[in-house]
């Protein structure tokens, strides 16, 4: 197959941080190319490195040792036909929406007369038309950083580069602002020949680019590089959708195990049912806050036992649901956090429910609960019902206990809800977006 144009090529790009004793490989041995008519995402934990990465990419900030090629050429300074687009983005209060984006074309130069027709023309690109003569305070956050992509564009950039863009929106307006620019990208209204977008949404990556590169730090390094082969519009909820969320989050949790070892099989189906660990959320997550903060990547499980005062028993309970849901690993007396188990622990309230609800949707007993309650007229079923279906599987006091914790992490994740002895589906807990 024909291959497109290399348009930036990163040759073994390293960069080290910090003085003397202090002093460590922020990233290290990079080497990627991105061609023309490639949307690549830069996966990873936080403190991986993708912030620095970006800057070396646009050439705001020159690697210690390494060279960015742009077009065949080592970049020297500022890349021109490079933009940035940030998690929120700086507007200037003082101008309206119009001016705003004019400011960015004066800064390229456009004559007087053309720069509010072209700026009229990037607002309704964006979809603001109708708001040239606000000022930002009056815009919501989806639309202010609709304004920044119209700012972006403006300089016509052949690279766009997007850093956690957006993270600081509500659901909503993230959503439509995502579908926006995978129409304008997709549609071939804009000049840019490719975009690199950093961010820590595993669902977002796969549903905007065709190119995910996944990073893992401590040094910051490539750890996949996965083709995103998915035709557009992608559907959330299709199964190679789903499938290749799962294989990302297999990847950042560090399984090498066949996922039906790993995780066990459903109650009626052939094989081993594998109880959920006795471990509640709120527990789990003080032992992951515990392991995030702490310096180091790996401690001997007994020390965390000392520090945390758990006695043996909730410990073992405790790395064992850890491990089941990918957070951590646990070898030879030493637990170590994953990045997505520092992902975890680091997420806002919602962040969290949403890591936790794609984790959950894996285990063969939730997909099994959330199979049985969907089929159920009413989308809801008596804990009884559940009860004498796992009582086929596990003793009666282990049953008590697998009940306990399906809706302790299902409320936590909000697939499920439960009041008065009845299960019920959270009514999004089927579309929801991470
Ligand atoms: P990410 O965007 O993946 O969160 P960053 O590129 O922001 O990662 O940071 C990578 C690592 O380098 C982190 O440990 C961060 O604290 C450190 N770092 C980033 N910028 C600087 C800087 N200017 N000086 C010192 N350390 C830095």
């Amino acid at each position: 197959m024909e291959q497109n144009e290399v348009l930036v090529k990163l040759d073994d790009i390293s960069q080290a941080y910090g003085r003397g004793s202090r002093r460590f490989m922020a990233i290290q041995d990079i080497n990627l190319a991105i061609r023309e008519s490639e949307f690549v995402a830069l996966l990873g934990p936080s403190g991986c490195g993708k912030s620095t990465l970006l800057r070396i990419v646009v050439g705001l900030q020159k690697p210690t040792t390494g060279q960015v090629i742009y077009r065949g050429k080592p970049l020297q300074g500022v890349n021109p036909q490079a933009a940035i687009v940030f998690q929120t983005f700086a507007l200037f209060p003082w101008l309206t929406v119009l001016q705003n984006v004019e400011v960015a074309l004066e800064a390229r130069g456009l004559p007087d007369k053309m720069r509010t027709p072209r700026a009229v023309d990037l607002l309704d690109r964006v979809g603001l038309d109708g708001f040239e003569t606000a000022y930002p305070r009056e815009l919501s956050g989806g639309m202010r950083q609709k304004v920044g992509f119209a700012r972006a564009m403006a300089v016509e950039p052949e690279l766009l580069c997007l850093d956690e863009p957006f993270s600081a929106l509500d659901m909503l307006s993230a959503e439509s602002l995502r579908g926006e620019l995978l129409e304008l990208w997709t549609g071939g209204n804009i000049p840019t020949k490719a975009i690199l977008m950093v961010t820590h949404n595993i669902e977002e990556a796969i549903f905007m680019a065709d190119r995910v590169v996944v990073m893992d730090k401590a040094p910051g390094r490539v750890v996949a590089d996965l083709p995103i082969e998915l035709p557009y519009p992608r559907n959330r909820k299709s199964p190679p959708f789903t499938a290749m969320v799962d294989h990302v989050y297999g990847i950042l949790a560090g399984h090498t195990e066949p996922e039906h070892v790993e995780l066990g099989t459903a109650p009626g189906e052939p094989g081993h049912t594998r109880a959920l660990p006795h471990a509640s959320i709120n527990e789990l997550m003080a032992i992951l806050e515990w392991l995030e903060e702490s310096p180091g990547d790996q401690f001997d499980i007994y020390i965390v036992a000392e520090e945390l005062r758990l006695d043996s028993d909730s410990l073992l309970r405790l790395t064992d649901a850890a491990e089941l849901l990918g957070f951590a690993t646990v070898a030879q007396g030493d637990i170590t956090i994953t990045p997505l188990g520092e992902a975890f622990a680091e997420a806002s309230i919602l962040g969290r429910k949403d890591i936790l609800a794609t984790r959950l949707r894996r285990l063969p007993l939730f997909r099994w609960l959330m199979t049985l309650l969907r089929a159920a007229g009413s989308q809801q079923l008596n804990a009884k019902v559940v009860e004498t279906a796992l009582e086929l599987e596990f003793a009666p006091e282990e049953v008590a206990r697998q009940m306990e914790t399906l809706i302790n992490w299902g409320r936590y994740a909000e697939l499920i809800a439960y009041d008065d002895e009845v299960f019920y589906v959270e009514p999004d807990s089927a579309t929801k977006v991470a």
